[in-house]
C-alpha cells in the first residue's frame, strides 16, 4: 500500500500515521521527525532546517527532495510506504513522481485530512510530542500517564514551533504553498477527503473505509 497522508499542521496527519502504519504494516515517513531528529543530532541537515522550523517556513525543497529520495529507496519501503508532511509544495510533488517512476511505486491515495482553522490553533497549542514521533494533547488526548509517552514511557515535551507565532507562520505557508497540492492530486484523480474534525477513532475508521 503507497499512501499519501495530507493535510494542513495539526490535521491529525502524525495520530493517524502511526495506527496506519500498524494496521498496514508499512513505514510512516514523517519528513518533520526526520528533520527534527537532525535537528537534535546536530547533523548538517539539522543546522540548516533548524531555523526555517523555528520560523515556521518551510525548508527549501531540494533539501526535502533529497531526503525522500534516499529513505524511499531503503529496504522497509519493499512493502510500501506512509507519507506523513511530504510532499508540502508542486516542486516537492513532481519530484516525487520522477522518484516513484524509478523505483515502481506509483501512490495508491492521497488522503486529505481536513479541519477547520480554529480547531487547527486549539490542537497545535495543546500538543505535547515524544522523541519516538508520539504525539498527544492536553485536553483532546492526554497521556495515560501525566507527561510520559504512552508507546514508549519517554518524557513530552512541546514543540518549539507549537507557539502562536510559529502556528500562524505554518497555517500561512500551508495555504501559500501547499493547498494547491489539493487540485493537483484532484486532477490525478487520487485525492480521498476525509472530516478530520470527528474523533481520532471516527477518522481512523473512515481512512480503513477508503484503504480497505
Ligand atoms: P499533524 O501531524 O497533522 O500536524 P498531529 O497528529 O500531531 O497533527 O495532531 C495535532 C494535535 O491534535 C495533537 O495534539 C493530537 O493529539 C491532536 N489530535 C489529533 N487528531 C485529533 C482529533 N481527531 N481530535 C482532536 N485532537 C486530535
Ligand atoms: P506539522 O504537520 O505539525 O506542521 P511537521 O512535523 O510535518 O509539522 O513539520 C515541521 C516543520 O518541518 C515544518 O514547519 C517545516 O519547517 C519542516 N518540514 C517538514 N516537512 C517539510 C516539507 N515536506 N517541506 C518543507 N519543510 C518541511
Ligand atoms: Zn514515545
Amino acid at each position: 500500500m503507497n499512501i499519501i497522508l495530507f493535510g494542513p499542521p495539526g490535521a491529525g496527519k502524525g495520530t493517524q500515521a502511526q495506527r496506519l502504519a500498524e494496521e498496514y504494516k508499512i513505514p510512516h515517513i514523517s519528513t518533520g521527525d526526520i528533520l527534527r531528529a537532525n535537528v537534535r543530532e546536530g547533523t548538517e541537515l539539522g543546522i540548516k532546517a533548524k531555523g526555517f522550523m523555528e520560523r515556521g517556513e518551510l525548508v527549501p525543497d531540494e533539501v526535502l527532495i533529497g531526503i525522500i529520495a534516499d529513505r524511499l529507496r531503503e529496504d522497509d519501503c519493499e512493502s510500501g510506504y506512509l507519507l506523513d508532511g511530504y510532499p508540502r509544495t508542486i516542486p516537492q510533488a513532481d519530484a516525487l513522481e520522477q522518484i516513484l517512476t524509478e523505483i515502481d511505486k506509483p501512490i495508491d491515495y492521497v488522503i486529505n485530512i481536513s479541519v477547520p482553522e480554529k480547531d487547527l490553533i486549539a490542537r497545535l497549542s495543546g500538543r505535547v510530542m515524544c522523541k519516538c514521533g508520539a504525539s498527544f494533547h492536553k485536553l483532546f488526548n492526554p497521556p495515560k500517564e501525566e507527561n510520559l509517552c504512552d508507546a514508549c514511557g519517554k518524557e513530552l515535551y512541546q514543540r518549539t514551533d507549537d507557539t502562536e507565532e510559529a502556528v500562524v507562520e505554518r497555517l500561512k505557508a500551508y495555504n501559500k504553498q501547499t493547498s494547491p497540492l489539493v487540485q493537483y492530486y484532484e486532477e490525478k484523480e487520487l485525492m480521498k477527503n476525509v472530516d478530520g474534525s470527528k474523533s481520532i477513532d471516527e477518522v481512523f475508521l473512515s481512512i480503513k473505509k477508503i484503504l480497505d
